[in-house]
């Protein structure tokens, strides 16, 4: 039995919503699809720099899952690329969430958690 997809939580909706090279119509393009949680992982993990473990706390999922949307993502946008092909972004199963700050109790690392998600977090620095 499949187990039900956890619900993964990004900070905001893509704003670009389709990517295309120049000077070809969409109709002759083949077109790839970046989910809204594939585009969270790289804006975490690629452009704010956040490590893996944090990223993926960040988005309510386990650094394992996280490092699969990561690759799948890259994948999608290296196609994209080098075999001249669209994306459209959008989609998935993800929803813009509001974020608290908490607190590690043992190394006072602050981080940012979405509001609602479960409320056992590990410390992205000493991990406990
Ligand atoms: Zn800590």
């Amino acid at each position: 039995m499949a187990r039900p997809v956890k619900q993964r939580y990004i900070g905001s909706l893509p704003q670009i919503t389709q990517f295309k090279p120049r000077g070809v119509p969409v109709y002759e393009l083949e077109i790839l699809t970046l989910s809204c949680d594939e585009f969270e992982a790289i804006r975490l993990s690629d452009l704010a720099g956040d490590a893996q473990e944090e990223a993926a706390a960040k988005m309510n999922v386990s650094r394992q899952t996280f490092g699969r949307i990561l690759e799948k993502a890259h994948r999608t946008m290296a196609d994209a690329l080098v075999n001249g092909k669209a994306i459209n972004i959008g989609g998935g199963v993800a929803i813009p969430t509001k974020r608290h700050q908490v607190h590690c109790r043992h190394c006072r690392r602050a981080w940012q958690v979405p509001s609602g998600a479960s409320k056992e977090f590990r410390c992205p620095r000493c991990r406990r």
